[in-house]
């Protein structure tokens, strides 16, 4: 069910109503139901989804958070790893060390890439880039992968069957950073997305620092939603 809003006019009254009406009610005058509307000019003015706007006391909440119902906020730094949640893949790097796994970093750069997969569903809301000495150059990319195996949606509307690993979102093309920020830098959002990410699906995190690089630390922290945090004693997924 749905609620709209109405900005109308009675004829009779001379007079402009607004009105709140379930999608079951008529329009009519609040004076006297008899009475002829402007019925040429109804305006529907906003409407909304009635799923608990109504407290027990028959008031209208809004809820203005993005968090879906059911679901819990989470921070963390790791994601899921095989039938379990969390204890997954670490985000965090260390430039002294020879783990620059990016198989192709652009010219003059080393790159560590980090796949973050979970096995529930979660919705993304925002994240933060926490570094130490990062050298002027340095840059990230953030993007959400279709693994290979599973469907994604082409641009006509249409399922395709990813052959590999398969970009769908890059929502951060490129964020250079520099220096010191331990107190981390929030790419942030208000929102989160609307349809979470199902399993099968995975944030792909690239960092490129110059090759000269052989100091700087860092980490990432990610915000999501998901309906469950841990596994209960005896619990699987
Ligand atoms: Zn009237």
């Amino acid at each position: 069910m749905e609620l709209k809003k109405y900005n109308f006019h009675c004829n009779n009254c001379g007079l402009n109503y607004i009105q709140w009406l379930a999608d079951t009610e008529e329009v009519v005058c609040p004076v006297n139901s008899a009475h002829t509307l402007d019925t040429a000019n109804i305006e529907i003015v906003t409407k909304i989804g009635t799923a608990a706007v109504f407290s027990e006391h028959n008031k209208m909440e809004v809820i203005a958070e993005s968090r879906p119902p059911g679901t819990i906020t989470c921070f963390t730094s790791e994601g899921d790893a095989p039938n379990t949640i969390w204890g997954g893949t670490q985000l965090l790097w260390d430039s002294s060390s020879n783990d620059d796994t990016h198989p192709n970093p652009p010219a003059g750069m080393k790159g560590k890439i980090f796949d973050v997969k979970f096995n529930t569903n979660i919705w993304l809301k925002e994240g933060a880039i926490y570094h130490m000495g990062a050298v002027h150059g340095s840059w990230c990319r953030m993007s959400v992968y279709c693994s290979a195996g599973e469907y994604y949606i082409d641009n006509a509307g249409t399922p395709q069957l990813a052959s590999e690993d398969t970009a769908v979102s890059v929502y951060i093309p490129k964020h250079y950073f520099r220096g010191d920020v331990p107190m981390g830098d929030e790419l942030n959002t208000e929102g989160c997305t609307r349809e979470p990410l199902p399993p099968g699906y995975f944030l792909r995190i690239e960092i490129f620092v110059p090759e000269s690089d052989i100091t700087s630390t860092g980490h990432v922290t990610i915000e999501i939603y998901r309906e469950r945090t841990c596994l209960l004693p005896g619990e699987t997924l």
